[in-house]
C-alpha cells in the first residue's frame, strides 16, 4: 500500500483510496467499484466529508430495525470488504447476523477470495457461495442469492447496493437499510432506511448504536424497538438530507 502521510488534509480520503487498490490487487474488489466510489466520493465532498444529523437519525433508526429483526443478513460487497471488514464482522457479531458475499460482478473466486477473507479476519458466519436461490426480477448472476442468507432474511443491510436490487428486495417483502453517499440514486429512494453517509463513519456510527441500545434494553429490560422504526419516513429524511447539504452550501456563501 502506498505510503500516505497523516498530516496530508485529505489523508482519510486518500487512505479509503488505497483499501480499494489493494482490493483490487488482492481480486475482491471489481474496477467498477472504483467508479463507483468516485461517485460517492463526490457527494462525499457536498455533505463535507461528515455525518448530517439527517444520516445520524437513519443510523439510529436502522439499528433498532437490526435489533428487532428476527433473521438479519449482513450483504457484503467487493468495497465493503476492502474498506470495512473489521466493523462489519463486529456488527454482525453484535446483531447475530450472518455475513453473504454478494457482489454485482459476480465471479465464483472472488467469491470465494471476499469470504477467505473476512473468515480470517474472525467472521464465525460467511454465507454467500451456495447461492441456491434467487432474487425474483433480476436476471443473470445478479440474482443469486443463498436460501439461507438473503433470501429467507427479514432485514438485511445491503451497504452500496444497486437500485435495481434494492428495489426487488423491497418487493420481496424485506425491509431494506442501505448505505450510500448518494441521496438520489434509486437505492436511497427505495430502501425502508437510506443511511446517507460514508460507509466507514455510517458502520462505526451503527456499531455505537446498536451497543447503546443493547445496554439500554439490558438496563430497562424493555423490548421498545420495533416501535422505533414504525412509520419511519425514509424520503422524508433525504429531503432533510438534501436541505442540509443545500444548507452548508449556503453557509459557505457557495451558493
Ligand atoms: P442506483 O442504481 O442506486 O441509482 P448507482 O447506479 O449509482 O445507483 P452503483 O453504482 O451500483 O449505484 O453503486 C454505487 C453507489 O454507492 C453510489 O450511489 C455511491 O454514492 C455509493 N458509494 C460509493 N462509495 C461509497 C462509500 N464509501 N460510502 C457510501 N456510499 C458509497
Amino acid at each position: 500500500m502506498f505510503k500516505i502521510p497523516e498530516t496530508h488534509p485529505r489523508y482519510g480520503s486518500l487512505m479509503k483510496r488505497e483499501k480499494l487498490v489493494a482490493g483490487i490487487e488482492a481480486g475482491i474488489t471489481s474496477k467498477q467499484g472504483l467508479i463507483a466510489h468516485g461517485r460517492g466520493e463526490a457527494f462525499d465532498y457536498l455533505i463535507g466529508e461528515r455525518t448530517l444529523d439527517s444520516a445520524m437519525r437513519a443510523t439510529e433508526v436502522a439499528a433498532a430495525l437490526l435489533l428487532a429483526a428476527k433473521k438479519p443478513v449482513i450483504s457484503v460487497n467487493g468495497n465493503v470488504a476492502a474498506l470495512v471488514p473489521k466493523e462489519i464482522i463486529e456488527l454482525s457479531d453484535l446483531i447475530n447476523a450472518p455475513l453473504e458475499v454478494n457482489i454485482f460482478y459476480r465471479t465464483e473466486e472472488r467469491v470465494r477470495k471476499i469470504k477467505e477473507l473476512l473468515e480470517k479476519q474472525g467472521a464465525r458466519k460467511v454465507l454467500g457461495d451456495k447461492a441456491d436461490a434467487k432474487i425474483p426480477g433480476i436476471e443473470h448472476a445478479r440474482a443469486k442469492i443463498d436460501h439461507e442468507g438473503i433470501y429467507s432474511a427479514d432485514v438485511v443491510l445491503v451497504p452500496l447496493e444497486d437500485g435495481d436490487r434494492c428495489e426487488a428486495l423491497v418487493e420481496m417483502g424485506k425491509k431494506v437499510i442501505t448505505i450510500d453517499l448518494n441521496p438520489l440514486s434509486r437505492t436511497s429512494r427505495h430502501a425502508t432506511v437510506s443511511i446517507v453517509d460514508d460507509v466507514e463513519r455510517a458502520t462505526k456510527n451503527l456499531i455505537s448504536a446498536v451497543k447503546e441500545k443493547k445496554q439500554k434494553r439490558k438496563k430497562e429490560g424493555e423490548e421498545k424497538s420495533v416501535s422505533a422504526w414504525e412509520g419511519y419516513n425514509n424520503k422524508g429524511n433525504l429531503r432533510e438530507v438534501v436541505k442540509e447539504i443545500v444548507n452548508r452550501l449556503k453557509e459557505k456563501g457557495l451558493i
